[in-house]
């Protein structure tokens, strides 16, 4: 897709600190990391976010996703993992070309993942269990 930054990294338009690459994929550092190690997923064909993302991309991401989490752990030592992948402005995407994050967690880190848990009323539940099951 013309302009998007993440097309021209993915592709190798732009240059970037690569970790790993396939037909398919590019992984990166993060420029701005959560964490030591903080690199993202980058499919080389564009799609804007998870709506848009092929079923064979997204099997494909996942496995390479935990691929790079054992390959990441060896390397860097940390002592735990998330992976974070953001979808739309509310959700805090920031770049509109479909990634995963991979972040190390370190004990003491800053990354601030948490948030305050609600409750499962019945209501809610039943609502949401009659739109979607
Ligand atoms: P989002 O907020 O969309 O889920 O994540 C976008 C991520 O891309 C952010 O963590 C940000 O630091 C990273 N990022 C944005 N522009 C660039 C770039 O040009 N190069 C690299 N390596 N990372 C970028
Ligand atoms: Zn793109």
């Amino acid at each position: 897709m013309v302009d998007c930054i993440f097309c021209k990294i993915a592709n190798g338009e732009i240059p970037s600190a690569t970790l790993y690459e396939d037909e398919e994929f590019r992984v990166i550092l993060d420029l701005g990391p959560a964490s030591k190690g903080h690199a993202l997923i980058l499919p080389k064909t564009h799609a804007a976010n998870i709506y848009e993302l092929s079923d064979e991309t997204a099997g494909k991401a996942m496995i390479l996703a935990k691929h790079m989490a054992s390959k990441m752990t060896d390397a860097l030592g940390c002592e735990g993992f998330n992976i974070v992948q953001n979808n739309g402005e509310i959700a805090g995407q920031t770049v509109f070309h479909f990634h995963m994050h991979l972040i190390p967690r370190y004990k003491g880190d800053k990354v601030g993942l948490t948030w305050t848990p609600g409750k499962l009323t019945d209501e809610v539940k039943d609502e949401i269990l009659a739109k979607i099951k």
